[in-house]
């Protein structure tokens, strides 16, 4: 069966079609750069390179856009709140101090970049023409305070999330803005205050509103229709509605044909909110568990399917450091097997990834990939041949390294050369504590390029370290 997708915007299972046969342009809505990055981030970028992986093994080719907004109420917000001086500067270096963050933490899990990584300050004059079109067009109006998108203008909105106009009317903030037609309109262009970033337009200094951003970038890098538009389901409503008025309203173009939303992180049942303490960071997942606790948390994303909500737990995270135990040991075992000269065969190692294939054609189904994986290694347990061992050992190896970033099989090389590693360590904290910087840098770059051996260097001061095949 052909892969199929659930499309948030018809509602339904569908087949997958790209609009040019053999290619999958991909928008994602990347993070705001205004916070510390959280599992949820984590959880975000994790499901869309899952799904272009898993694109690329099928064959396509990619295209595949997350942009950054670096402009925004939250982050002007933020650099009031660090007391910066100069509040122009101030917005700047919070939005890279905290993209900064976000990169690091994604390439930590390992997570690729995607192929074109848009920041909405490099494309204000693209939104300037767009929104200029949408005024043209009678779908915007001048107010007071900025440009607003006319919603009575747009028959179709409200085509995305499905509501009514009361529904929404309390999905957004309702502020006591004079300057409105109607509640529902939405800031295109903002009037910038006295210190606040601006940048010049027919209609005076001010900057962007947060959903004409995406709309500039999506369609700027992408065109006017592109297969999938990908986002949290917290970006439905407003921000995807929004996004969709502002170009179907410049285009009369559906904005893109498949629309895949993936459900939201809470941790004990909660959403997570730094005032409630329950804010969980890769780094400190790597602090309980430094050696595999990222493999662990993709086990755990991978469990859940993208779309439904995943309640993160202690028990939940028992139980899924349990499962990478149980492949380890497995693969400790096909190890084994080999050793005594088994070899796999193509033919079972083949009909594993046709299975493996099939989960994931439908809709992605991850939770039923690993069932498979489970599956075939209890088979192998049962059926005692260690040509069943290297065949089932082949096939999760590859796919789990292709598909979902994994490396499930290095328990032994890591134990074979802990010594001689954790020498190299010492030598280089050494060299750290000297202030010989250039050595330790030498140190770990020799270690990744001789041994493919990662070394992490923790917060408490630590440094620990893995195989990286
Ligand atoms: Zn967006």
């Amino acid at each position: 069966m052909p892969l199929q997708i659930f499309n948030s915007l018809s509602q339904q299972r569908e087949l997958f079609k790209p609009i040019e046969p053999g290619v999958v342009k991909m928008y994602v809505c990347g993070p705001t750069v205004y916070d510390d990055p959280h599992i949820g981030h984590l959880r975000s970028a994790y499901v869309f390179d899952v799904i272009r992986n898993y694109l690329k093994y099928s064959g396509y080719r990619l295209k595949f856009v997350r942009n950054v907004t670096d402009v925004d109420d939250k982050i002007i917000e933020k650099a009031r709140q660090e007391g910066c001086v100069d509040l122009r500067q101030g917005v700047q270096q919070v939005a890279e101090k905290y993209y900064n963050k976000y990169k690091t933490n994604l390439k930590k899990i390992g997570i690729q970049d995607p192929d074109i990584e848009p920041k909405a300050t490099e494309y204000i004059s693209k939104m300037i023409d767009l929104i200029q079109e949408l005024k043209a067009l009678g779908r915007a109006y001048q107010s007071e305070d900025g440009i607003y998108f006319d919603i009575e203008q747009y028959p179709h909105y409200g085509e995305l999330s499905k509501q009514d106009r009361d529904a929404m009317r309390s999905g957004v903030r309702i502020d006591k803005n004079e300057n409105k037609k109607s509640f529902l309109d939405f800031a295109l262009w903002k009037k910038s205050k006295e210190d606040e970033p601006s940048w010049t337009s027919p209609w005076g200094p001010g900057r962007p509103g947060w959903h004409i951003e995406c709309s500039a970038m999506s369609m700027g890098e992408l065109g006017d229709t592109f297969d999938i538009h990908g986002g949290g389901r917290d970006l439905i409503f407003p921000h995807h509605e929004n996004e969709l008025a502002q170009s179907k309203g410049k285009t009369s173009k559906p904005l893109a044909n498949y629309w895949i939303h993936h459900g939201l992180i809470t941790v004990g049942g909660q959403k997570m909110s730094k005032s409630l303490k329950n804010f969980i960071t890769l780094d400190e997942v790597l602090k309980e568990d430094p050696l595999y606790g990222d493999e662990v948390l993709k086990l755990t994303f991978l469990g859940t399917h993208y779309s439904a909500p995943l309640d993160y737990t202690p028990e939940r995270v028992k139980m899924d450091r349990a499962v990478w135990k149980r492949f380890l040991e497995f693969f400790e075992n096909a190890r084994q097997a080999e050793k005594r000269g088994n070899a796999p065969s193509e033919k079972r190692t083949q009909q594993i990834y046709a299975s493996f294939r099939e989960a994931m054609d439908n809709d992605f189904n991850t939770p039923d990939v690993l069932a498979l994986m489970h599956g075939q290694i209890n088979q192998v347990y049962k059926e005692n041949d260690p040509m069943a061992a290297l065949s089932v050992a082949a096939a999760i190896r590859n796919f789990g390294s292709e598909v979902f970033g994994i490396v499930f099989d290095r328990n032994d090389v890591s134990s074979q050369i802990k010594p001689e590693i954790e020498e190299w360590i010492a030598k280089r904290q050494l060299a750290r504590k000297n202030k010989d910087f250039k050595t330790a840098d030498e140190i770990r770059e020799n270690l990744l390029k001789e041994k493919h051996v990662e070394l992490r260097d923790l917060s408490d001061g630590r440094t620990t370290w893995r195989v990286k095949l």
